[in-house]
């Protein structure tokens, strides 16, 4: 009876259990393998118009940041006002981004930005290379891609919101309100001191012409000035000022026109100016350089050298705004 048992048992472990054994252990020994997903990246990319091959090319957000940061500011600026500039610029191509969509910008449909002065300039690490020296490659490269890895993500916000972080060149010691030179009032782009532009080239600058060039350059463009050769000395007159400085009222025989119209007509670096005339020739002595609004580049390397970061130069020139990563 007991070897009846026995051949039962056995049967039992070679019939049901050993194979239930050798499936559990071959189980373990059978590496998993996981089907695959499509990959997803989170990369952010720009759609720039190139004016030269008139082609929209995507770059990446981070790449393109380099190329602005490299053509918008000397790379000899201080390391802080550098990634001010790269945390403006990244700004600035995303806040184009959202308002235009798919679209893109008007101006060059499908694409949020040009590589021109019209939005923000860019060039690529190619043109870059023939642009600059061997030595600007070595030395200054990889400092604009530092200060961009560094501020990787970084944009500008108010109230939750990505800003549209204007900026200029100099701005001739106090920054504009947005509303004064442009039409829209920004509660971020207020009139600020901007203390520290001492190094700029263009802090104050003269512009020579004579009274014939000017009085024939006003009345092509506005024809009824009636300016004229014996009347001038008596037409012109600064009727109003904005809190920056700039012109913004101006009689001009009998028109009344704007500091930037006259900026623009005998191509001045600012519409923050003074006028004397004496005998037949007029000097045009402006302050800063650019429009005035937001962001003083030569006022954020000054205060970079007077030991400000970047985030205070920031915030002292977006007035309110926040840091924030962009996803
Ligand atoms: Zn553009």
């Amino acid at each position: 009876m007991k070897s009846v048992l026995a051949v039962i048992i056995a049967i039992v472990l070679m019939t049901i259990i050993l194979p239930m054994l050798l499936i559990f252990s071959c189980d373990i020994a059978q590496p998993s393998i996981e089907i695959k997903e499509p990959q997803v990246s989170n990369e952010v990319f720009i759609r720039v118009y190139r004016k030269n091959s008139q082609r929209v090319e995507e770059i990446a957000l981070e790449e393109y940041v380099k190329g602005v940061v490299a053509s918008e500011m000397p790379a000899s600026f201080e390391y802080d006002a550098l990634k001010a500039q790269a945390i403006a610029a990244r700004t600035k191509a995303i806040f184009q981004k959202i308002k235009y969509g798919d679209a893109g910008k008007p101006a060059h449909p499908g694409a949020e930005v040009c590589d021109g002065v019209h939005c923000q300039v860019y060039k690529s690490k190619e043109q870059l290379k023939t642009l600059h020296s061997e030595a600007w490659m070595r030395d200054f490269w990889p400092k604009i891609e530092n200060v961009v890895e560094e501020t990787k993500g970084l944009v500008l916000t108010y109230e939750g919101k990505v800003i549209d972080p204007l900026y200029h060149s100099t701005s001739g010691g106090r920054t504009e309100n947005s509303e004064d030179v442009f039409t829209s009032m920004a509660p971020y782009l207020r009139s600020v001191d901007s203390p520290y532009e001492q190094e700029s080239k263009h802090l104050e600058d003269q512009v020579v012409i004579s009274t014939n060039e000017f009085i024939t350059k006003v009345n092509n463009s506005y024809k009824k000035s009636g300016l004229t050769a014996n009347n001038i000395k008596d037409s012109l007159e600064i009727l109003q000022r904005s809190e920056g400085g700039k012109i913004t009222k101006m009689k001009v025989g009998d028109e009344v026109l704007t500091g930037r119209n006259i900026r623009e007509l005998l191509g001045l670096k600012s519409a923050n100016f003074k006028i004397t005339i004496s005998g037949d020739s007029m000097t045009f002595t402006t302050r800063g350089n650019g429009h005035g609004v937001g962001m003083s580049q030569y006022g954020a390397n000054g205060m970079a050298r007077n030991g400000y970061n970047f985030e205070d130069i920031l915030k002292h020139y977006y007035r309110g705004v926040d840091l924030e990563e962009y996803r």
